[in-house]
């Protein structure tokens, strides 16, 4: 099956008892066994679910893999991921990442002798030079958050192999729909369902695809020791918004294009940053590795603009936390989504003071344009 199909019929379709095309919601605990010994292959809901085990593989199935798992949050498949590893080992991270994996790591694995080390991911050598022995697992977001660095999978990958360790690729920003990093040699990926693949802003939840049997059976063992599961309902609502998961994706592309092409030529805009624009430092690479530029801009705004009047003049487009719905989002990542990240540490990254993050929704274009449009002049300083 083709992507398009996959997204509407991969998985477990529908349900098998009574030919209803939606998979129903199993709101249910525990299950009868029939008698000491048998049961229907579902015990306990923590264990497994009908429901969530239809996403499971719908999201397997989308990512290439074999297996899939369901939980909670971003934060809780990112943390059921994170305890693959043990005291002393230590895990290599990009120079931009998501704040929440940044915070896990530095506040609360640390507690237990797993460390990280920031490395620029995108200068290969200076990451293979990088991986000494201690070191496990190799953990990049690509295009990354939120200066849209582009990693190249592919190469990394073979550096993991090199060194036996892991490659963990959080691909919230893509979804399968433009770029699957386990075909291209990841072992590991993880995602923020509750951004584009839910997708209408309605729903916290986050995966994890892995193709190798041990691994799978290791994550599994961990999403059943420590419980962090996506309950019945969320996830019926997840398998709902990726049904459309592929109009959707098109329409951000063609927007965000449309926006970024906009913000380049705008004498408001120091910078943007968007892998879909022709000539940025990242689009060869993106080009090679995923079907599109997706639907994140961030820009640098000018600094004869006010910040705060900049964001406070804008009505169509939302001022918040989170990103991929179908409305379009904005935030400040120095006193949001990256607000966890030490002031040395973002000013080193370049997540400067004046940064914009841009969600580009799915409302016309022209309005949203027209929106920032405004925001520029009503927050030019006189
Ligand atoms: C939001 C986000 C997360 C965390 O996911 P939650 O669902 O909020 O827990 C992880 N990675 C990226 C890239 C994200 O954008």
């Amino acid at each position: 099956m083709n992507m398009n199909t996959l997204l509407i019929h991969g998985g477990i379709d529908g349900d098998k008892h009574t030919g209803a095309v939606s998979v129903p919601i199993y709101q249910t605990s525990t299950y009868k066994q029939s008698s000491l010994g048998k049961s229907s292959g579902y015990e306990y809901s923590r264990t497994g679910n009908p429901t969530r085990h239809a996403l499971e593989k719908l999201i397997a199935d989308l990512e290439g893999a074999k297996y899939g798992f369901a939980f909670a949050s971003g934060m809780a498949a990112i943390t059921a991921v994170l305890s693959l590893f043990k005291s002393g080992d230590k895990i290599i991270i990009s120079s931009n990442i998501y704040g929440g994996t940044f915070r896990v790591l530095d506040k609360v694995f640390n507690n237990f002798g797993i460390k990280y080390e920031i490395v620029e991911t995108r200068d290969l050598s200076l990451l293979d030079s990088k991986v000494g022995p201690s070191v496990k697992a190799i953990f990049i977001e690509t295009p990354a958050n939120p200066l849209m660095n582009v990693t190249d999978i592919e190469a990394v990958s073979k550096i993991a192999k090199k060194h036996n360790i892991y490659l963990i690729v959080d691909n919230t920003f893509m979804t399968p729909y433009l770029q699957r990093p386990i075909l291209l040699g990841a072992d590991i990926v993880v995602h923020s369902a509750t951004k584009y693949l839910g997708g209408h802003s309605d729903l916290i939840a986050g995966l994890a695809v892995v193709n190798d049997d041990g691994l799978g059976e290791r994550l599994q063992f961990i999403q059943n020791s420590t419980g962090g599961i996506l309950q019945p309902f969320d996830s019926w609502l997840l398998i709902r918004g990726i049904k459309t998961l592929g109009v959707r994706m098109a329409r951000h592309i063609e927007n965000a294009q449309f926006i970024a092409e906009y913000l380049e030529n705008h004498p408001g805009v120091d910078k943007v940053y968007y892998p879909g624009l022709k000539g940025s430092e990242g689009y060869d690479i993106n080009s090679k590795q995923a079907s599109g530029g997706g639907g994140m801009i961030s820009f640098i705004l000018n600094k004869k603009y006010d910040l705060k009047d900049f964001y406070s003049s804008l009505k169509i487009i939302t001022l918040g936390e989170s990103l991929g719905g179908v409305e379009s989002l904005i935030c400040h990542p120095a006193t949001m989504t990256h607000a966890s990240i030490p002031y040395d540490i973002r000013q080193k990254v370049g997540i400067v003071d004046n940064l914009v993050r841009l969600s580009v929704g799915l409302e016309d274009k022209h309005d949203i344009k027209g929106d920032l449009e405004n925001a520029f002049n009503n927050s030019l300083r006189r």
